[in-house]
């Protein structure tokens, strides 16, 4: 298993327990990532950044060199990523758009709306006509489908969110009217884009890009059947991230020839993908220490500062959290420090609840209270998940590393985690 970072280790054996838990972000290794996912990807394909997966600001601005625009799924978030990263390109997706968010959206001059519904494309279409200017040019809009996974693309572990009912998307059975309400002149200011799925989480590239494949194949299929040029297909998110093995990375080289391919095929069309958590979970880190450790019906137990109240991942997943023990040699109490056997250790939280536990069968020989323990992989869906209040134990201090015009190592005042 590969260990953190030596700047983010040394931040982690320093920082004064007071400040612990903390979340470390290194945005140097962030940035170098996302810049070779970008690289990795054929000039035809957009790189956008889903931000729910971790909108924390510097997280955005790092990623922002390097990403053609964010995915924002609520007013909040649009508002967010705004302030954070103003001008940064912007597509507006997620179900149930309320019609403030829509105003502000269009307000704002999101470039795309991904539309869920029949529904939504009409509250969509009437506010376009009566926002204020009049000069405006048309709303863009890219109708989300829940389309079907192909047979045999989702391997064990994927979630699939399409090809069975759920809120999202429209159903394939009403495309034909959302494209006509596109295309027959009733709705002069939303403008026919193209075709958004989001059709499964955790696939390898070639299942992956499989899926690219046959969603392209679909929306420029009806976008010829209604007599219109498809502009654009999104395919999404959802490449698998390896909990298990914190050094293996998504094939993004081999996905991105298959897109090149299918984007060749068809010369003027653009293609988008908006990954969330391949691109950030590999660049957050969770650094606590051990409070105590203790023998419970034959096996071991080490209790955290802290918990799955801030680190929600390996509770929402079922995975244990691949992590790292930081051996410290002090000890500053007159009493007796807690010591473990010789093996195996199930690191657990704060949280009076058996779900509270963030690694089992942790090779951790010989752990001790006061020794440091930090978690990888914490950059996406981890804090910003977290059921923070239950308990009431403070909120993290936040810490970044590196980043854009600051090579040096460089600790963040706490700010509780926003
Ligand atoms: C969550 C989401 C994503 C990002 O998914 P990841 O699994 O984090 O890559 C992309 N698009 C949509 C519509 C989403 O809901």
């Amino acid at each position: 298993m590969t260990g953190p970072d030596p700047r983010v280790r040394d931040l982690a054996l320093a920082l004064p327990s007071a400040e612990l838990p903390a979340y470390i972000y290194d945005l140097t290794a962030l940035a170098a990532h996302a810049a070779a996912v970008r690289a990795a990807l054929p000039p035809q394909v957009d790189l956008y950044y889903a931000a729910k997966a971790n909108p924390e600001p510097r997280i955005l601005a790092a990623l922002a060199p390097h990403t053609d625009g964010f995915e924002v799924s609520s007013g909040g978030e649009l508002a967010h990523v705004v302030a954070a990263v103003p001008e940064h390109p912007l597509a507006f997706g997620g179900p149930g758009k309320t019609p403030a968010e829509i105003a502000a959206a269009l307000e704002r001059g999101v470039g795309r709306f991904h539309v869920e519904s029949v529904h939504e494309l009409r509250t969509l279409a009437h506010l376009a006509a009566h926002r204020g200017g009049g000069q405006d040019r048309p709303a863009r809009v890219l109708l989300r489908f829940n389309l079907t996974v192909p047979r045999g693309l989702l391997a064990a572990g994927a979630l699939a969110m399409g090809g069975r009912p759920s809120p999202f998307g429209l159903d394939p059975r009403e495309a034909d009217t959302a494209m006509r309400m596109l295309t027959d002149g009733s709705c002069p200011q939303l403008e026919f884009t193209g075709v958004h799925a989001h059709l499964a989480s955790g696939l390898g590239a070639p299942e992956l890009a499989a899926v690219a494949e046959a969603v392209t194949d679909w929306a420029a299929a009806l976008a010829h059947r209604h007599g219109v040029t498809l502009h654009e297909v999104n395919v999404g998110g959802g490449m698998h991230v390896d909990y298990a093995d914190p050094a293996a990375r998504f094939d993004w080289a081999g996905y991105g020839a298959v897109l090149a391919r299918v984007a060749r095929a068809r010369p003027g069309l653009r293609l988008r993908v908006e990954p969330g958590r391949a691109l950030t979970a590999y660049c957050g880190w969770y650094a606590t220490d051990v409070l105590d450790v203790k023998r419970s019906h034959g096996e071991e137990f080490a209790v955290v500062r802290g918990g799955t109240h801030h680190l929600r991942t390996p509770a929402a997943r079922g995975h244990d959290q691949p992590c790292t023990v930081l051996p410290v040699a002090g000890w500053p109490h007159p009493w007796l420090r807690p010591a473990g056997g010789p093996g195996p250790v199930t690191l657990a939280g704060q949280l009076c609840t058996p779900k509270d536990v963030l690694a089992r069968a942790v090779p951790a020989a010989g752990l001790r209270a006061g020794d440091r323990v930090v978690f990888a992989m914490a950059g996406a869906y981890a804090w910003n998940i977290s059921h923070h209040d239950f308990l009431m134990h403070p909120h993290p201090s936040v810490h970044m590393v590196g980043g854009p015009g600051r090579p040096e190592p460089h600790a963040a005042p706490a700010t509780g985690g926003a």
